[in-house]
């Protein structure tokens, strides 16, 4: 259940929120549209602040019903001088239903449009980091959800300003004592500013030794007094987490143009960068991007490894961009995936029980008869339903993101080795003839990436000593996994006697999909994929076909059997392949960040070349959000997962299998997008 929250009658349209567990109410007696201006934007300077900044990041404590959130979205909307991204990171420790926070806003109809695209991405809110992504990816809101203090601790991130938020200090003590001030301090810069409500002398204190310097101000009535301040300490802020070196805006050539490089591209190109995206082939997402679509959803483990939680966040923000970039039906289906669990009884976290059931609901639950029945299965077939799943076609996506307003597509252009010249890296072919150059380089060019990897080192330490090179590329352990996929034309007819969502868990099969490059109505079936580590073979070969037929058998025997009587049977001569090779690491999770060997004398150089690959056969899931993490660590935002879980995906540590992500191989083809 989330958090109840008790309406009390106030003559408004929404009544007023309270909280039967602080006892205490969400908003001031005014309402909160005017403390959410005057105490919290107009205290820390907003949106003057802000006035032509490229980035500006605001944290709150208590997200609560978000009415402090949807204000601040209005005025940066409003706003001409507003800057380029806002990113907004809450904390909530005990998260409110999503139709509260609907009705919350009903008080404040100029709100209403805000806070119904809030209410829509408010799911599945178990324990950590969400990110949610509003206008185009220009205003991102990561919602914190626990602890303020252990969520904070999560994180590295400078805020410019605080909204220091929370039931009455008398009522919610730990959102105001000194470990909470400590908390907000290690986010803030020397001139962050923050407001909050409260005057209490306990809180003045409290911020005051943490560093800053606060005064009262004149209230709305009927508050007396309000609080603002400015972090400036006497003492040298520990951390000084100032962007990288390069990290302005300039030129970025990414390399390879499947999921990885033109997420990466879209992402940066929102950010103000130029980019150009390289690739060897005439198409984009011509490598293992270009299968005809793959299955999305979640992992699911029963200790809710590395793995388990870095899919959920990339499920939710590939769904975002499939929403805002695709046509549903045409490029991809929002349709939910069925799991059966054959091998093994899919075991759901135990954590989880002790939770909001809804959250975890929202992203798994048992499946139900009637979605058994339509795999042609028994109610006692075990099996899951990822409700936040479905199918999308890979290349649709890349060039939805390719087409992205500041990134330039380059096809036929074969990267041969990296160069640096006066402080830029040029994309050189095999005549040494540049093909691109830029401060920033992106390898996203599969395993190939490790050789580019290695000029690039090359080429930044010759200035120094022989034998100074780090051999940092002996850390990119990428390796090429080839895998198969089977599939065959279809009648609308016929796709209507098939499962009308993906299913998973021995291979996968999908039906009912528009025929890439087919005729309009053209439909298909398919399934797969097959799973070879250290191949490189982009042949159809038909006995992979009849593998993976035979697995289709065991997954969904009844299915397995239509199609054998259909007019479009699996005979071998019937169906078609379509292999690529996907490029994995020895973690199974991606491998994501920059050369730059600590203490080499070419670290800086090093720093500007970053590795974005391995992302296996999950490069559905997995795209969209690391390459708004890379983003984030290049321009040091708030990332969009932990930062530990963040620390597992450096291509250091990608090199070694995950604690927690081990798997034999034939589960990891079990859980791939394909
Ligand atoms: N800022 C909110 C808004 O704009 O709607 C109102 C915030 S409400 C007054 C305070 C919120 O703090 C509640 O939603 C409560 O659940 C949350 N909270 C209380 N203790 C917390 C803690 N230790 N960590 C995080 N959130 C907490």
């Amino acid at each position: 259940m989330p958090e109840p929250v008790a309406w009390h009658d106030d003559g408004t349209a929404s009544g007023s929120p309270y909280s039967p567990r602080f006892g205490d109410r969400y908003r001031s007696e005014l309402g909160g549209l005017t403390q959410a201006r005057d105490v919290f934007l107009q205290g820390c300077g907003l949106p003057e602040a802000w006035a032509s900044q490229p980035q500006w990041c605001i944290l709150e404590t208590g997200f609560g019903l978000g009415l402090n959130f949807l204000l601040t979205w209005q005025a940066w909307k409003a706003d001409p001088l507003r800057p380029r991204l806002l990113h907004f990171v809450a904390t909530e420790a005990f998260p409110a239903s999503a139709d509260d926070v609907l009705r919350a806003a009903r008080a404040h109809p100029e709100l209403q449009v805000f806070a119904e695209q809030l209410h829509r991405q408010l799911w599945g809110l178990l324990p950590g980091l969400h990110r949610l992504v509003f206008e185009d990816g220009r205003l991102l809101l990561t919602l914190c959800i626990g602890d303020t203090r252990e969520m904070l601790r999560q994180q590295s991130f400078e805020a410019d300003s605080v909204y220091l938020d929370g039931f009455s200090p008398q009522c919610n003590p730990d959102m105001w004592n000194l470990p909470l001030c400590k908390a907000v301090a290690r986010c803030c810069r020397r001139g962050t500013r923050i407001a909050t409500w409260t005057v209490a002398r306990s809180v003045r204190d409290a911020l005051t030794q943490c560093g800053f310097t606060v005064r009262k101000c004149p209230g709305s009535p009927p508050k007396r007094d309000r609080l603002e301040g400015q972090f400036d300490p006497a003492w040298e802020p520990k951390k000084a987490r100032r962007a990288p070196a390069g990290a302005l805006p300039a030129r970025c050539v990414v390399i390879g143009a499947g999921l990885a490089g033109a997420a990466a591209a879209a992402s940066l190109a929102r950010r103000g960068w130029d980019v150009v995206v390289l690739d060897a082939a005439a198409a984009p997402g011509s490598g293992a991007s270009g299968l005809p679509a793959g299955v999305l959803a979640p992992h699911v483990s029963p200790d809710d490894s590395a793995l388990s939680r870095l899919s959920r966040s990339g499920v939710r923000a590939t769904l975002q961009q499939a929403d805002a970039l695709l046509t549903a039906g045409h490029d991809w289906s929002p349709s939910g995936v069925l799991e059966r669990c054959l091998d093994h009884p899919r075991r759901l976290p135990a954590a989880w029980q002790h939770l909001d059931a809804d959250a975890a609901r929202d992203w798994v639950r048992p499946a139900n008869p009637e979605q058994l029945a339509l795999c042609g299965l028994t109610a006692s077939d075990e099996a899951l339903w990822h409700a936040k799943g479905g199918w999308i076609q890979p290349a649709s996506l890349v060039r939805a993101w390719l087409a992205a307003p500041g990134v330039q597509w380059r096809g036929l252009a074969i990267v041969h080795r990296l160069a640096r010249r006066e402080g830029v890296w040029h994309a050189l072919d095999v005549s040494g003839r540049a093909l691109a150059c830029g401060e920033l380089v992106i390898l996203a060019a599969g395993h190939a990436s490790r050789r580019l990897a290695e000029s690039a080192e090359a080429s930044a330490s010759e200035p120094f000593a022989a034998g100074t090179a780090t051999r940092i590329h002996s850390q990119l352990a990428l390796q090429a996994v080839r895998g198969q996929v089977t599939w065959a034309p279809l009648e609308a007819d016929q796709a209507r006697q098939l499962p009308p969502f993906p299913v998973n868990g021995h291979g996968s099969f999908v039906a009912g999909l528009p025929l890439p490059g087919g005729p309009p109505g053209q439909l298909a079936w398919l399934t797969g994929s097959t799973f070879e580590r250290g191949n490189e073979s982009l042949e159809a070969r038909p006995g992979e076909n009849l593998h993976n037929l035979e697995r289709l058998r065991t997954l969904l025997p009844d299915v397995a059997r239509r199609l054998a009587d259909d007019e479009s049977p699996t005979a071998p001569n019937l169906v078609r392949g379509w292999a690529g090779v996907r490029c994995a690491t020895p973690s199974r999770l991606p491998a994501l960040g920059s050369l730059s060997p600590m203490n080499a004398p070419c670290a800086h150089a090093l720093g500007s070349v970053w590795v974005f690959s391995g992302l296996g056969s999950r490069g559905l899931t997995f795209a969209a959000l690391c390459a708004e993490l890379l983003a984030a660590r290049l321009h040091a935002e708030p990332l969009p997962i932990s930062l530990r879980l963040a620390d597992a995906l450096l291509p250091a540590f990608a090199a070694e299998p995950a604690a927690d992500a081990q798997q034999p191989a034939s589960q990891a083809a079990q859980d791939s997008d394909l």
